[in-house]
């Protein structure tokens, strides 16, 4: 029978803790084990359920080897018959970047929900249990498939969530696209379709972690000059990402910077610095602007980079 829930606990606030158990701001993110957080939601209390323990970080600091190990831990539960729905617990700082990888190397036939929590699980309103009952709900669901993020009630997919509000519960949003879902008490209204797409496959995060191409995120700003993207050349760096002004305009004098280093072999692509909305590229932009993100956030932008790097080394 198809019906168990894996979670995989990777840490983050929803398994953080204030020393004086009472503060939401000053506290240690990932404290708690995976199998304490269910402990603290009873309503999970009958459902088939395991746990593993993948990493335990404060998602600030996730590296390209959780990456890895998370990616292949999904991989290795998906291929199970009996399991119906993954969740993952993780911090909510980078939660769209670990999703968004996931989505494109694995773009699983079956639901892969990650939560986290706003506030730690010390807190008296802590947001953490009802998050991961509803991602659990959201793993249960009959045709249920791709990447999630559920978070305040709201199920966004992997390509289109962004963190976009510092410290309220109801942090994350989709952008101009919207969510795919609302959780109304349990009850789970559905706006769009489930994520789909061909994944990239799971060889392409198989390289030794400390041999991932460094793509790097260059803001274009007032004032700005080339002198970071030129060092950036001068270390060897494979790519960058420039996090451009509006629709994908970049300062003159980092375009001139990124021109040096893409005559010298560094891949570029823009992603728009505005919280909202796609780079809609005019068709007078013809073939020398620079590809563009569409309306990939720049820190999902840069996983989306490194990810075809590696696609394109791994064919060589
Ligand atoms: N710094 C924490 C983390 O990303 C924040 C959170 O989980 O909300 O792990």
């Amino acid at each position: 029978m198809q019906n168990i829930v894996v979670i995989l606990g990777t840490g983050g606030t929803i398994a953080g803790v204030a020393p004086d158990g009472e503060t939401d701001l000053a506290y240690e993110a990932a404290q708690l084990s995976v199998a304490a957080l269910v402990r603290s939601a009873p309503e999970l209390r009958d459902v088939p359920l395991e746990t593993e323990q993948v990493a335990q970080v404060d998602s600030k600091d996730m590296t390209h080897a959780i990456w890895q190990a998370l990616t292949h831990r999904v991989l290795h539960h998906l291929l199970r018959e009996e399991v119906q729905g993954i969740v993952v617990t993780h911090g909510t700082d980078t939660m769209e970047e670990t999703a968004y990888l996931v989505q494109r190397v694995l773009a699983p036939n079956k639901p892969v929900v990650f939560t986290g929590a706003m506030r730690p699980a010390s807190s008296r309103q802590a947001d953490g249990p009802d998050n991961l009952v509803d991602a659990v709900a959201v793993a249960q669901e009959p045709g249920a498939q791709g990447v999630l993020v559920v978070m305040a009630g709201t199920v966004h997919g992997a390509v289109d969530v962004r963190k976009a509000h510092a410290h309220r519960l109801d942090a994350f949003n989709s952008g101009d696209v919207g969510p795919l879902a609302r959780l109304d008490n349990g009850t789970l209204h559905r706006l769009r379709a489930w994520p789909s797409g061909e994944p990239m496959g799971v060889a392409v995060v198989d390289p030794a972690p400390d041999t991932w191409p460094v793509v790097e995120i260059v803001t274009s700003h007032a004032g700005a000059s080339a002198g970071l993207i030129d060092a950036l050349a001068r270390a060897g760096t494979k790519g960058i990402v420039i996090a451009a002004t509006g629709n994908g305009t970049v300062h003159e004098a980092i375009e001139q910077g990124v021109q040096r280093a893409a005559w010298s072999g560094m891949a570029v692509l823009r992603a728009t610095r505005c919280g909202d909305g796609a780079i809609l590229d005019a068709p007078e932009d013809g073939e020398g602007a620079w590809p563009s993100a569409g309306a990939l956030t720049p820190a999902k932008a840069r996983v989306e980079l490194m990810l075809r790097l590696m696609a394109v080394a791994g064919r060589r």
